[in-house]
C-alpha cells in the first residue's frame, strides 16, 4: 500500500472493481473497442492532415515549376530558328520550341523528342524539371558543339538542321 492512499480511496477502488465485475465481461470488451475506434480515429486524422500537407506542399512545387516554365519562355528564344517566346517544348531534350519546330521534331519520333504545348498540355513535375536542368543553352553546347560559327537556319534549312542536329547527330564532339 502506498502512504498516499487513504483507507476511503481504497474502498472506492474495490467498489469499481466490483462495478466492473458486474458489467460482466461484455461492457468491458464494448468500452474497450470504443477506446480502440477512438485510438484509430485520431491515427487516421493525423495521416489525412499529413496527406493534405504533401499534397498542398506538392501543388507549391508544381506551380513554383510552373510559374518558372511559363516566365522562362518569355525570356527564351527557339531552341533550333530562333524565334522569340517560345511555347512550345521538347521535354526529352529539355528544351522550348517555337510551333513551327515542335512540327519537325514531332517528325523525329518519340524516341528522339517528345514533344509538349505550355498552353495546351498538361505538364509534370519531370518533365518541367527537364526543361530547368537542360534548357536551351546547355542543349546547343551539347548538340551544336561542332556547328560553323557562320551557320544560319534559315526558314528553308530549319528542317534538315534539326535532322541533322538529332538523328544524323552531326554537331556533337565525338
Ligand atoms: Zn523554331
Amino acid at each position: 500500500m502506498t502512504p498516499c492512499t487513504r483507507p476511503d480511496d481504497q474502498s472506492r477502488i474495490q467498489d469499481d472493481i466490483i462495478e466492473e465485475e458486474e458489467d460482466g465481461s461484455e461492457g468491458r470488451y464494448m468500452r474497450n473497442e470504443r477506446e480502440e475506434d477512438e485510438d484509430e480515429q485520431a491515427r487516421h486524422q493525423e495521416a489525412q492532415a499529413a496527406d493534405r500537407q504533401d499534397e498542398e506542399e506538392l501543388e507549391a512545387i508544381h506551380e513554383r515549376n510552373w510559374y518558372y516554365l511559363d516566365a522562362l519562355s518569355e525570356r527564351s528564344t527557339c531552341a533550333e530558328c530562333g524565334k522569340p517566346n517560345p511555347r512550345w517544348a521538347s521535354y526529352s531534350l529539355g528544351i522550348l520550341i517555337c510551333i513551327h519546330c515542335s512540327g519537325i521534331h514531332r517528325s523525329l519520333g518519340t524516341h528522339i523528342s517528345k514533344v509538349r504545348s505550355l498552353d495546351l498540355d498538361e505538364w509534370n513535375d519531370d518533365q518541367m524539371r527537364a526543361i530547368r536542368e537542360i534548357g536551351n543553352r546547355k542543349s546547343k553546347e551539347f548538340w551544336e558543339a561542332l556547328l560553323p560559327a557562320n551557320f544560319h537556319v534559315t526558314k528553308e534549312n530549319v528542317e534538315q538542321f534539326v535532322h541533322d542536329k538529332y538523328v544524323h547527330k552531326k554537331f556533337i564532339k565525338k
